[in-house]
């Protein structure tokens, strides 16, 4: 295993980029590059994630009950509204705004930030906001690594240690995006989807724990991928489009 990879902290981020390529992963993590504001085009990127972070600031002082402060931007102020009418505050419910769940899973760390944990009363609700105007459907919300992490570690920590009292059926993971209409999209979870999702994260993990990464003859490029990949230039001397660029996960 590289040294680089021995008190790693695994997050459903760096496993999603070992998944689309393994040599991202390298450039991601094993050497650090970081290719932020290299241009105007990726300086364009970046600041919409950053606006991106702030909508979920927004959040995340709604749900912990302090004020929201004056915020200028009129279409956060749409997209709070909403969040406001569908999650009204009630005293009966648990809000607990970016949540981070941490767990040692085999000596391997792997940890989630949830951008809202609901706990009810027969239920724990995961919620993540979206931001991007791309509309996310049923099957790309069950397939993704996030929802994967996110509900595995949510059944681990919460359930199991919190709530052993509630059925792992009323565990479920919801995407929303604010800026589109009526789109929620819930993912419930169950004990197969639990022991599928654990085999999922451990055989990812030991296949980068396996790859030699002082190699690069040997850690595998996914072609494929290059369009949305922000290494682009530097793997194929191509232009990157940020059009179409893979999104970056707001702070995690
Ligand atoms: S440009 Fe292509 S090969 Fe290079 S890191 Fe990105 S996805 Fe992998």
């Amino acid at each position: 295993m590289n040294e680089k990879l021995k008190y790693f902290t695994y997050s459903q981020n760096s496993l999603n980029t070992y998944k689309s390529c393994p040599f991202k992963f390298k450039y991601k993590y094993i050497d650090n590059i970081n290719w932020k504001y290299d241009d105007a085009d990726s300086r364009e990127y970046y600041d919409s994630l950053k606006l991106g972070r702030e909508f979920h600031l927004l959040c995340e002082r709604y749900f912990s009950q302090i004020p929201l402060g004056n915020c200028q931007n009129k279409e956060f102020n749409k997209w709070i509204n909403k969040i406001k009418d569908l999650f009204p505050i009630k005293d009966e419910n648990i809000y607990l705004p970016e949540y981070d769940l941490r767990l040692n899973l085999n000596n391997k760390n792997l940890i989630a930030k949830v951008d809202l944990v609901k706990i009810k009363k027969d239920s724990i609700n995961l919620w993540d906001w979206k931001t991007e105007n791309r509309e996310i459907t049923y099957k790309n919300a069950l397939n993704r690594m996030q929802t994967i992490v996110y509900l595995f570690l949510a059944e681990e920590i919460i359930r199991k240690n919190f709530y052993p009292t509630y059925d792992i059926e009323n565990i479920s993971m919801n995407y929303y995006q604010p800026g589109l209409e009526n789109n929620i999209i819930t993912i419930n979870y169950n004990k197969k989807l639990h022991e599928e999702n654990k085999l999922k994260i451990l055989n990812l993990i030991n296949n980068i724990e396996s790859t030699d990464f002082n190699n690069e003859n040997k850690i595998n490029k996914n072609l494929n991928h290059c369009k949305y990949c922000e290494f682009n230039k530097l793997c194929n001397s191509e232009a990157i489009n940020y059009e179409i660029l893979e999104e970056d996960i707001y702070g995690s």
